[in-house]
């Protein structure tokens, strides 16, 4: 079974329900590319037959499901045109996709196409106001990673929310490209959400909700830049934690020939001034992600999807 994983209200009561102001449902998650799990990444304690598409794509699309989330955000998707945006647009999802420039897939035999970020959003919640499709930038040269970055409009607050996804480049020795990545991503968030609405008190900034498969730990440099930003952002999982300032201690945990790796490389950040975290879906225990870590055949990925419910803040 997978692992029964429980919703935490961070403040330790359930806030209430409001009618008008209805909580918003994000996912974060790093779904593995098809072509990488099986041609690239040699994930050793991993049964091969856990890799298979046919039944890994149901056990996607059933974490999902399960949660409904109003926000997905996806990376290493590389069975858009033939998974989910067919499947997603038929539960009433808008579905975007950006190709990475060179992705790694196109080097394993047989592959499904290129890998990229995904972002769907529930049509009935959201409207669309503008999209933009991003290859990120470090010191003004083009880089292999991209984001979306796209304007929603709550079709029940009249809000709008600014939505990006991203991945950053993975690796060790690439600390400063990562960072160099992540500030080029929050300099087109601020020009994006600097063209937000007016109110009686002047301009308004539009909240933000950036998640991402960043590659870095906490102690890295761009998780200093995105915490530190001018925008505001906050780290949601850091919520989780008994002191509200540690991130989960793990967001992907897997087992390769050169060893075992355990580490917090996945964030959703959010404008705090703008909105509140009402709550966070738990991280599966050691004991429940077993012995052979990620992926296996009860988890598709080697990495745990991140979900949250967020609300916008009423005195703002
Ligand atoms: P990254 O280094 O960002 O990583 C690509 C993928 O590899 C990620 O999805 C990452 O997963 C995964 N990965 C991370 N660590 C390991 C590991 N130890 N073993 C196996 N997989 C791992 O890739 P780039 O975007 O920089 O692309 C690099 C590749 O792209 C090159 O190998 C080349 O094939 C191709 N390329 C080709 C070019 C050309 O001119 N033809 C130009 C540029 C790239 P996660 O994020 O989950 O850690
Ligand atoms: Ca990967």
């Amino acid at each position: 079974a997978r692992p029964r994983r429980d919703l935490v209200y961070p403040t330790g009561r359930v806030p209430r329900r409001c009618k008008n102001n209805p909580s918003v449902r994000i996912m974060q998650w790093n779904i593995l590319a098809q072509a990488l799990g099986e041609g690239k990444d040699g994930f050793i304690r991993c049964p091969m037959d856990a890799l298979n598409w046919q039944e890994r794509k149901y056990l996607i699309l059933e974490e999902i499901l399960t949660y409904s989330p109003d926000i997905v955000c996806l990376q290493e998707v590389d069975h858009f045109y033939d998974t989910f945006h067919p499947i997603m647009s038929s539960l009433g999802y808008h579905s975007s996709f950006l190709p990475k420039p060179w992705s790694p897939c196109l080097d394993v035999e047989q592959n499904n196409g290129p890998d990229g970020c995904a972002l769907f959003h529930r049509s009935s919640r959201f409207s669309l106001d503008a999209s933009s499709h991003l290859r990120l930038s470090a010191m003004m040269l083009p880089t292999n990673q991209v984001a979306i970055v796209q304007m929603l409009k709550c079709r029940v607050t009249g809000r709008q929310l600014c939505v990006a996804v991203t991945h950053l480049k993975a690796r060790s020795g690439w600390e400063r490209l990562r960072s160099a990545q992540g500030a080029d991503l929050l300099h087109n968030l601020r020009s994006i959400t600097s063209l937000g609405v007016q109110s009686n008190t002047g301009p308004v900034a539009v909240p933000i909700v950036v998640c991402g498969d960043f590659n870095a730990e906490p102690s890295e440099d761009v998780y200093w830049r995105f915490s530190s930003s001018p925008l505001g952002l906050r780290s949601a999982y850091k919520l989780l934690s008994s002191d509200g300032q540690t991130e989960p201690p793990y967001t992907t945990w897997k087992i390769r020939p050169s060893g075992e790796s355990c580490s917090t490389l996945d964030y959703i950040w959010y404008s705090h001034h703008a909105l509140s975290v009402d709550c966070l879906l738990d991280i599966p225990t050691e004991e429940q992600i077993g012995p052979d870590r990620l992926p296996s055949y009860h988890y598709p990925s080697d990495h745990l999807s991140l979900l949250c419910d967020m609300s916008f803040r009423e005195d703002v």
